[in-house]
């Protein structure tokens, strides 16, 4: 496979293409390409029966998609957590550098990559990195944005887009990490919740884009995350 079509399909995975229908507009954004140029390479994965595709729905990622991608779905998360605990690099940055580092490895280097880290399950943004060719079986998530007030949730995944990942950094969200909801205004108002004692406020759009797991018991304090 050419590393033009892993790459779209990476894309979609990342989107959250098995959870929902990706739109060609954040597809061709995250590959910074045109809109218009898109819709060729999502018509030719379609009639590969890769992704599932419909041009104002979006693209959703098919078995044979996600089988596809696995290699370098891998190669790209474990270039991730490399460059964020080893050279300082931002949750935006470390997305951006993996996709240099992603295609160039070999797959010698990325056992010995993942032997060196330590066998990491996630991705610093929280996706679960594959392991024999397979995405582990992970349970559902809810979007931030479905949590009631006080509720108690598990960030566990946000969405790999630079804008989003610079913006939930600069407000200190942190994977793995549990929050209790205070409050989502009326019509899609902003959300404030509580993470580590602080109180933190975001917009509806970027709760949609976080997925959690709700916690029915107090805050766990010593998850480890890893
Ligand atoms: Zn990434
Ligand atoms: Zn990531």
């Amino acid at each position: 496979m050419t590393s033009n079509k892993e790459d779209y399909l990476k894309v979609i995975y990342e989107g959250g293409g098995l959870e929902r229908p990706v739109p060609n507009k954040e597809i061709a954004q995250a590959l910074g390409v045109a809109p218009a140029s898109v819709s060729e390479m999502l018509t030719k994965l379609n009639q590969q029966g890769l992704i599932v595709y419909g041009s104002y729905k979006g693209s959703r990622l098919t078995e044979a998609g996600l089988a596809s991608c696995m290699d370098v779905v891998r190669s790209h998360e474990l270039w991730e957590v490399f460059l964020i605990r080893h050279l300082g690099y931002t949750w935006r940055e470390a997305h951006e550098d993996a996709h240099l580092l992603e295609h160039v490895a070999s797959s010698r280097m990325i056992d010995r990559l993942d032997n060196f880290l330590k066998h990491p399950q996630t991705c610093p943004h929280g996706s679960l990195i594959p392991q024999n060719g397979r995405i582990p079986e992970s349970e559902g998530f809810n979007r931030l944005s479905d949590l009631s007030a006080g509720e108690t949730a598990m960030i566990c995944r946000v969405l790999e887009d630079g804008t989003l990942l610079d913006y939930l950094e600069r407000r200190g969200l942190k994977i793995h990490e549990t929050i209790q909801l205070l409050s989502i205004d009326d019509y899609e108002g902003p959300v404030s919740f509580i993470l580590e004692g602080r109180t933190i406020n975001i917009s509806f759009k970027a709760a949609t884009q976080i997925f959690v797991k709700r916690l029915s018991g107090p805050a766990k304090e010593d998850y480890d995350g890893s």
